[in-house]
């Protein structure tokens, strides 16, 4: 019998998330659920067996009921003050920077960062290991979840999918099961995780769980966040290309600059598509996100149109370790954000144009239009 006071799926996620089209796709309740009972079909969740009523799939949900503020306490000790358009900052984070290392600048996205922090986090033993999203065999630049233990694994999985991986935060299990093996054995294995805004904010919720079986803020020792406007489905995007002429297994690599989809081929050449007719493939979920640049990460990385460069938001004290300890190690380079002073401008427009894209389709779901 269920416990007064608790919530069902049904009630919760399946009426007010799913059903009201609000669903992020992140997988985060099919895998806190702890009897198993929710599947996923075309990436949502769904009920496969009867629902116990346990109420952790609604906690888990960003979706569903999130509190900004009892977040951001947990993942930064504070709430973001007024003046903090891009969420909570630590103090002189906001920063330039880009890899030193030659073999990663040349499969990265931008200025390589991001994979930089992971090969510092694996090899100065922060961390056991990162989990983030890689290619599926076979569906060319098709995001799947990857458990990378070495640089060359974190190497493999650099640069951009504009689809979405949910099987992301789903994969966390793996990680997940791994952490428990080495905690029976008195043994510390910490990961790092890589996510989009949404993924990063199931993350923390996960984290915040009273009692899980998997100590998910022990066994996520960092978060990072990229910036995201959306993602697009993976059928959208093939359709997209090939009415260009152009197949995925042609592609070398993938960037949004300027308004333009650039696609770059294994041949060489390079093509400046018109991204407009991609937005009618934008998922479902991404309508009503409201959040940016990751708000909820320990660093939040994106590029916002510079070339070879990236920016990070370091929010929390894990965020900067790791930061410093990359950059003492030698393998990135930093320049204060002041010296490109479009960039912040762009960042407060791209975060204010989100918020009100959000907060608009989030009155429509609600409102049934
Ligand atoms: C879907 C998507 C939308 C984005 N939108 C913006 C934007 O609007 N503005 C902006 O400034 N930046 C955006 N970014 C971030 C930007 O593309 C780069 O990821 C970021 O600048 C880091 O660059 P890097 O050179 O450090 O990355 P790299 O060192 O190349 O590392 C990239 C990391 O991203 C991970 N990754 C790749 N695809 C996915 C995916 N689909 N889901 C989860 N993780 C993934 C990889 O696993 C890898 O670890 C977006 C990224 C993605 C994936
Ligand atoms: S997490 Fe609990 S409430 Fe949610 S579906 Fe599973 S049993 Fe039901
Ligand atoms: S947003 Fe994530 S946690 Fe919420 S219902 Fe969808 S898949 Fe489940
Ligand atoms: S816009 Fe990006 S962060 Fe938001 S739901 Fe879509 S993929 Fe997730």
């Amino acid at each position: 019998m269920a416990e007064e006071g608790l919530l069902g799926f049904e009630e919760t996620l399946g009426k007010k998330v799913v059903e009201a089209g609000l669903c992020a796709g992140c997988g985060s309740c099919v895998l806190n659920c702890p009897f198993w009972v929710i599947g996923f079909r075309e990436g949502r969740p769904q009920l496969i067996e009867e629902c116990p009523v346990c109420g952790v799939c609604s906690q888990v949900c960003p979706r569903y009921e999130f509190d900004v503020g009892r977040v951001e306490e947990f993942a930064f000790g504070r709430e973001r003050k007024p003046d903090e358009l891009f969420g909570v900052v630590r103090e002189g984070g906001l920063v330039l920077a880009r890899s030193k290392d030659p073999r990663v600048l040349e499969v990265c996205q931008d200025g390589g960062l991001v994979s930089s922090l992971l090969i510092t986090a694996v090899e100065k033993k922060l961390v056991k290991g990162a989990i983030l999203s890689g290619v599926k065999e076979g569906m060319p630049f098709y995001p799947d979840v990857r458990v990378a233990y070495s640089r060359e694994e974190i190497l493999a999985c650099a640069g951009s999918r504009y689809s979405f991986s949910d099987r992301l935060v789903f994969g966390m299990g793996l990680a997940g099961a791994y952490w428990l093996a080495e905690k029976v054995k008195d043994r510390e294995a910490h990961f790092a995780f890589v996510g989009l805004p949404c993924q990063v904010q199931a993350v923390r919720l996960m984290q915040m769980l009273p009692n899980p079986p998997v100590s998910w803020s022990e066994a996520i020792r960092y978060v990072i966040g990229l910036f995201c406007t959306e993602t697009f489905t993976y059928e959208g995007l093939k359709s997209y290309l090939a009415s260009h002429g152009i197949e995925l297994d042609q592609v070398r690599k993938t960037n949004i600059k300027a308004g333009e989809f650039v696609v770059e081929l294994k041949t060489g050449e390079v093509r400046e598509l018109d991204l407009k007719p991609l937005l009618q493939h934008r998922r479902e979920g991404c309508n009503v996100c409201w959040d940016f640049s990751a708000e909820f990460a320990d660093i939040s990385v994106g590029s916002l149109g510079l070339r070879g460069w990236n920016i990070a938001i370091i929010r929390s004290e894990r965020g900067e370790e790791l930061f410093s300890t990359a950059r003492e190690a030698g393998l990135i380079e930093t320049r204060p954000v002041e010296e490109e002073p479009h960039v912040l401008k762009v960042l407060s427009r791209l975060t204010r144009l989100k918020r009100k894209r959000g907060a608009e389709a989030i009155s429509r779901a609600r409102s049934g239009n």
